[in-house]
């Protein structure tokens, strides 16, 4: 079984996740950190929790996904993934930063890519990877289908899709992405997104005011 943890971070409002699981062998997604309490806070809980961090992932790229990359490839000597599609997206990041005047320390390289159904194994958990492009090139979400959630990046939000007009982004690859692999889970799916609240998949079959069929 595998707990989901959550932080919001960074001026982004950028959502954190670390899964782990009964013997504390954890999965960190998307560090965000970026302010010194943020990292603090971070840090505290996979201390307080006695975690045990093996794997660094990220859905996507975008600077606000990766903030605390280095801090933790640092402090843990873990393989780093993502999809190597967004590899320009990653390459761009820092340079990207400087346009909102953002400064961060800079991730190090991927030890490899991620790619559409490869399983992630943690103990006896598994998170199967979707290849979810078009908010960019290549976002991915993390689906475990035995306790039904999914680690959505910037694809699908509450009542909200991911932007489609940065870089390498597209709209209909994007709403593709969400029809053709997200709204093909179960309704029960619970959607753990890159921004604001937790959802479910069948409420957003049936609310989500972006999705359009193509
Ligand atoms: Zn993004
Ligand atoms: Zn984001």
């Amino acid at each position: 079984m595998l707990t989901v943890k959550s932080f919001t971070n960074n001026p982004f409002q950028e959502n954190t996740y670390i899964l782990y699981n009964e013997n504390k062998d954890a999965i960190i997604i998307d560090p965000g950190m970026y302010d010194t309490k943020e990292f603090a806070d971070f840090f505290e809980f996979i201390d307080a929790e006695k975690l045990n961090p093996i794997l660094l992932l990220n859905t996507h790229t975008h600077l606000d996904h990766l903030f605390g990359n280095a801090a933790v490839l640092k402090k843990f000597s873990i393989p780093f993934a993502f999809h190597k599609s967004d590899k320009p997206i990653f390459d761009s990041a820092f340079e990207a930063g400087k346009m909102y005047n953002i400064s961060f320390e800079q991730s190090p390289q991927p030890d490899y890519y991620i790619s559409e159904n490869d399983l992630i194994k943690i103990g006896d958990d598994e998170l199967k990877i979707l290849f979810t492009p078009g908010h960019s090139p290549g976002s991915v979400c993390f689906y475990n289908e035995l306790q039904n959630f999914i680690i959505s990046g910037d694809v699908l939000f509450y009542l909200s899709v991911g932007r489609s007009d940065f870089p390498g982004g597209n709209a209909d690859t994007l709403m593709n992405s969400i029809q053709n692999k997200l709204f093909a889970l179960p309704d029960n799916v619970a959607v753990y997104s890159g921004h604001g609240p937790i959802t479910h998949i069948g409420f957003e079959k049936m609310n989500n005011p972006f999705v359009t069929s193509s």
